[in-house]
Order: structure tokens, then sequence, then C-alpha cells
């Protein structure tokens, strides 16, 4: 079946273009060990945006779902000595577990994982002032999706880079009568970056030990 080439090409471009790398696999198993669910993202795409966060020089970088830090720590392992990641994570078990993961991988000095609900430790950020993100990737509940890129937006400046996860879901975001709010999430997330004209945007499917879907990324405009 086709996963199972999927599964093997990814496993190929992991040993061609990444190597072994014992950290990020101490933190898989222990994601696994401490009963995660396994959503973080593949070897490839946490590479995808190590060099996204290079590739527009970001230093403060947020992240909406954290899960066990597996795609913070890719991104944090790219920033330079002064960056800094802010993490929102509503589980307290899962923050946990990443915040394990950032000490075993030396790097819990530049990154602060906010425990509770995405919405409300936003709505907190908002009255601390925080100064805008340079990328913003969005990889929670997908229903709150529409919310979270108006948060972004808000914590944006012209240059920021937007990118949301899980934006295709096996194609099913074609099915405008789907009773999945994942699904109608991450259709009004569509509707509104087709009406937003601070955001310019593309969506690419993706195929790989993750099975079919898709990320989104956009620019916000001067
Ligand atoms: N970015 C992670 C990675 O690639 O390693 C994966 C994140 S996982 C897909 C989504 C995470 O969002 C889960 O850990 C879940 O607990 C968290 N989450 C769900 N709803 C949330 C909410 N309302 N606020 C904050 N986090 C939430």
């Amino acid at each position: 079946p086709v996963q199972l080439r999927w599964n093997e090409v990814d496993r190929y471009l992991e040993q061609q273009l990444i190597g072994p790398d014992s950290l990020m696999e101490n933190v898989l198993k222990n994601n696994h060990a401490a009963g995660l669910p396994p959503f973080d993202v593949t070897p490839t795409q946490g590479k995808f945006l190590h060099l996204l966060v290079q590739l527009c020089g970001a230093k403060h970088v947020l992240e909406i779902g954290t899960l066990g830090g597996y795609s913070t720590i890719w991104m944090a392992r790219a920033l330079p000595e002064d960056g800094h990641i802010v993490t929102l994570e509503v589980s307290p078990h899962h923050a946990e577990t990443a915040a394990r993961n950032f000490k075993l991988a030396g790097l819990e000095e530049r990154i602060t994982i906010r425990t509770g609900d995405a919405l409300e430790q936003l709505a907190h950020m908002n009255q601390e002032l925080y100064a805008p993100f340079d990328l913003i990737f969005i990889d929670a509940d997908k229903p709150n999706n529409p919310h979270y890129l108006n948060w972004a937006l808000h914590f944006s400046r012209p240059g920021t880079v937007i990118v949301g996860d899980n934006v295709v879901r096996e194609g099913e975001i074609i099915d405008h009568l789907s009773s999945d709010p994942r699904i109608q999430g991450v259709r009004s997330f569509y509707d509104q970056l087709r009406n937003e004209p601070r955001v310019s945007a593309t969506a690419l499917q993706t195929v790989g030990s993750k099975g079919y879907d898709g990320f989104m990324i956009g620019i916000v405009n001067g």
C-alpha cells in the first residue's frame, strides 16, 4: 500500500538529509513513554520548520500546541543565541513532558511554556505587551484555527511568517458538509485567509510517515 512507500521514502530522506539524531529520537521515546499521542510533526517536517526559522532569520517564535515539544526543539535549535520561543499547551501532562525534553536538549532557557488554554494565554500575553513574533506556528485544536489566526495577526509585524499544520487532512477539507469540527475549523481558516488582505498565503499538500496532510504558509504584508 502507498502508506508503506511514504514511510520508506520518509526514512530515506531522513537518512540522507538529517542523519542520526539521538536527541530527537530520545524526545520521541520520552513522549511515547509518557503516553502522549503521536501527533508530533515528522523528522522531515521538523527540519522544514527548523529551516523556516533560519530562512526568515527569526528570533522570536510563537508556537500554539506544544505536545511533547518535538517541533519546539526543532525550531529552537535553529535560533540564534538571543532567540526565544513561547509555546502554548493546554495539557499540564504534555507541558511537563515537554519541559523535561527542553532540559534534556539544554534549551530550557530559550523556551517558555505557557500552560493553559491557548486562547486564554494569548489574551494574557496581550496584557503583557509582547513584541511581535517573527514566526508563528499554529498546531493545536483545529476548531480554534480561526481564532489562532486572528491572534497570530495581532502578534505580527510586516514580514511575520505564519505556518499552520494539518490543513489538508487526507483531503477531507474539500467536504463542505463535513460534520467534523476540525474540518470546519480548517475550512473557516481558509475563508479567513481568502478575505484577509494582510496575509499572502499558500498551502502545500504533503505525504509521508504521518499520512496525507499539508502545511499552510503565509507572510504578513507591510
Ligand atoms: N506541535 C507539536 C509537535 O509537532 O511536536 C504537536 C502539537 S499536537 C498536534 C496539538 C497539541 O495542542 C496537543 O498537545 C494538545 O494538548 C494541544 N491543545 C489542544 N487544544 C489546546 C488549547 N485549547 N490550547 C492549547 N493547547 C491545546
